[in-house]
């Protein structure tokens, strides 16, 4: 057995060693899942609503603790850590409500009663990325926990903590043992045999688009469901008519939240030609008053990247590329960068491909159907917003931009009531919302013959 060693991206210093999972931890693991989820699939709706608010509870009340260990292994700012914690807690709250609303349908027929029952598919496999550990772990295991499965969760390798301490509180609220399981390990070992499974009935994904793409294909082979939440490369369009100062103010959160390190960044700004420069006066003080630095500090708006790794990838990106200006970051240890806006053109590197860093492409555009073709102009379509007053354009703007998550003068993406998840590139299935515990089942039909029985 091998083993990890987390470090603590803001100071580069190890944390602890987590041990990694072999192959036949994994088989012995689902073995386990499968025989609690029996159980857990024939408990009374309510008593598994009950074991969910139980557990949400149990979160709540270790907030704070769930927020430190995220500051200290994500370098995430301590206010978003503990908004992050929290969200975990809401959106258990959110699927306790669901065991006792899955309601099938009772169809019209001729000659007896049909009828349809929502059932769980028995094991999922939830992969996370290291970007959002909590809180896309949680869009995966409280509704498929809930629609009465059981899950085995692979946590990404840099960013294990809060996972492991999730599936603790998990059992000290009184979920049955094995029911959700936290299982640390390599992607391609832990992450694919969750794929290669027999046992494991669906499997979930966020990550990159080219792993996704790996984990769809060895789905495929086995005709196993996936759920893929992949990249990004989300467009804030700026009209003229819009409010500029409002729309300038609020992009750099838009896109240097978690150090740019997220799937909805808005990491192109397209701005209409008449009102660029107006545009770019705007939004450099407001890159300049983005605070970078120690996340355990309740000012800090944008902590380091996640690893050395990363941070030099997202350097890679700036070779070469006319940059507009530079936030400030802090020097000396950890995997700092500062924020950076560049001028872009369409078919740059930098305008199409996911930098997942603290980097933003802006470019002009003409007219509103000029905007809606560029916004379309990458392989991605996850997110996107539209800055305009004019409530007709916004209604076409953002029925011709090809994503799954819109927001019109605001940069919100996700709510846990409301449905997340990308088109194109950017994936295949949707997230959170009424319906996410339903996407853990597949439909039975049956039919009740009543007539042309002996009744006597
Ligand atoms: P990956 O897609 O490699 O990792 C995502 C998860 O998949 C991790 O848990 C990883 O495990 C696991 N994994 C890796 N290989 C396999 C496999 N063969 N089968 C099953 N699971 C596997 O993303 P990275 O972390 O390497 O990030 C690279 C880039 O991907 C980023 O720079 C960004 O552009 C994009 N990305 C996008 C995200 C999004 O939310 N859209 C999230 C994260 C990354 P392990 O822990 O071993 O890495």
């Amino acid at each position: 057995m091998s083993a990890f060693t987390v470090v603590n991206p803001a100071t580069g210093r190890p944390i602890r060693d987590v041990e990694l999972a072999t192959e036949a931890q994994v088989d012995d693991a689902v073995r386990r899942a499968l025989a609690a989820q029996r159980a857990w699939a024939a408990l009374a709706p309510v008593a598994r609503a009950d074991a969910l608010r139980a557990f949400a509870g149990v979160v709540e009340a270790h907030v704070d603790e769930l927020a430190a260990l995220e500051v200290a292994n994500s370098g995430h700012p301590i206010g978003s850590a503990r908004w992050e914690a929290g969200h975990v807690a809401q959106v258990l709250n959110y699927y306790a409500g669901a065991p006792e609303r899955l309601l099938g349908s009772q169809i019209p027929v001729a000659g007896g009663i049909d009828v349809t029952f929502h059932e769980p598919y028995g094991v999922v496999g939830i992969i996370v990325p290291w970007n959002f550990p909590m809180t896309i772990a949680a869009w995966g295991f409280a509704p498929a926990l809930a629609a009465g499965n059981a899950v085995v969760l692979k946590p990404a390798e840099l960013t294990p903590l809060t996972a492991l301490r999730l599936g603790e509180l998990a059992r000290e609220a009184g979920l049955p043992d094995d029911l959700f399981q936290v299982i640390p390990g390599a992607g391609p070992v832990v992450g694919r045999r969750f794929t290669t499974h027999p046992d494991v009935h669906m499997v979930v994904f966020t990550g990159s688009t080219a792993v996704g793409t790996e984990v769809a294909a060895e789905c495929a082979r086995m005709l196993k469901p996936v759920t893929l939440e992949l990249g990004g490369k989300s467009a804030n369009i700026v009209f003229a008519d819009a409010d500029l100062e409002g729309a300038a103010a609020s992009a750099p959160a838009a896109v240097f939240d978690n150090a740019g390190q997220d799937c909805c960044a808005r990491s192109r700004i397209l701005v209409q030609r008449s009102v660029y420069d107006r545009f770019l006066e705007l939004l450099e003080p407001a890159v300049h008053a983005w605070r970078v630095g120690d996340p355990a500090l309740e000012t800090t708006e944008m902590g380091p990247l996640i690893s050395a790794g990363q941070r030099d990838r997202v350097a890679g990106f700036l070779d070469g590329v006319d940059v507009a200006f530079r936030g400030a970051a802090p020097e000396g240890d950890g995997f700092w960068l500062a924020p950076t806006v560049v001028h872009a053109s369409p078919g740059d590197r930098i305008a199409q491909e996911e930098v997942f860093g603290p980097v933003v492409a802006v470019m002009p555009f003409e007219d509103e159907a000029d905007a809606v073709r560029l916004a379309n102009d990458t392989r991605y379509g996850l997110a996107g917003s539209i800055w305009t007053e004019n409530l007709g354009r916004a209604v076409r703007v953002s029925r011709g931009v090809r994503s799954g998550v819109l927001s019109v003068n605001s940069h919100s993406s996700v709510r846990y009531a409301t449905p997340f998840g990308g088109m194109k590139a950017s994936g295949l299935g949707r997230e959170l919302g009424p319906d996410a515990a339903e996407h853990f089942t597949e439909t039975k039909n049956v039919f009740y013959a009543t007539e042309g029985q002996d009744t006597a």
